[in-house]
């Protein structure tokens, strides 16, 4: 949304009064002042006039499980099925904690807290997150091993994983493995499991710290509890 308009629906001023706001310098994006008009506010922006949040939205927080063959970002110029498709019924402005992969299903959190979703994203933040992994291949501790130790990728080691193997088909040649990180890098997990040999096939997040998806089927939500907000942070 282009900002003028951005700050007309917040309330602040009219569309025009919010344009002399921004030329006269009072408007600042994310912590830097902002003088372009054309400006288009984007999900997570953090927007204030003179120091002081535009938005006074209620922080809400969601645990989505999110369907394999959707893009977990607020929109898609290719006109793909995003994480929002599930969310019509909520008004607060929400968007993606981080990111699953277009092809990864599972835990992903949503919320309008740009605080609480720049604390969970992150490096030092360190929660727990558990996948399960379908790969090609006979998963076993030998060619696992170096998971728990730390992979090189993209030049720098991923911090010491743990796994278990639940399942193995000697005919398929595949095999099944959760893992435990406390990172969240760039398709780290299917990474890590090429990295020994293991491609993925099949991906799904299980647990986000000590939140799991024990209830809500594929494309569902539920609030959390301010409990379990407190748990995470
Ligand atoms: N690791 C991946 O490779 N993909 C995801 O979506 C999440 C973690």
């Amino acid at each position: 949304m282009r900002i003028n308009k951005y700050l007309a629906h917040a309330g602040i001023a009219s569309r025009r009064k919010a344009e002399e706001l921004i030329k006269s310098g009072q408007v600042q994006v994310n912590g830097k002042m902002m003088t372009d008009l054309a400006y288009q506010v984007k999900a997570g922006d953090r927007v204030e006039v003179d120091g002081i949040s535009a938005y006074s939205e209620e922080p809400v927080y969601f645990l989505f499980n999110k369907p394999r063959g959707v893009i977990s970002s607020v929109s898609d110029e290719k006109g793909r099925k995003t994480v929002m498709d599930y969310f019509h019924g909520v008004k607060e402005r929400i968007y993606p904690v981080g990111r699953l992969d277009w092809d990864t299903s599972g835990l992903l959190l949503m919320t309008n807290d740009g605080e609480f979703a720049n604390l969970m994203t992150h490096p030092r933040h360190e929660v727990e997150k558990v996948y399960v992994a379908k790969v090609e291949g006979q998963a076993n501790k030998e060619n696992l091993r170096p998971l728990t130790h730390g992979v090189r990728l993209d030049g720098r080691k991923t911090k010491p994983a743990t796994y278990s193997i639940l399942k193995t088909d000697g005919v398929k040649k595949t095999s099944v493995v959760s893992l435990v990180i406390h990172e969240g890098r760039n398709h780290q997990v299917k990474k890590m499991f090429e990295a020994v040999g293991l491609p993925v096939q099949k991906l799904s997040r299980v647990q986000y710290g000590p939140l799991d998806l024990a209830g809500v089927a594929p494309g569902e939500y539920r609030k959390l509890s301010k409990k379990e907000v407190s748990q995470l942070v």
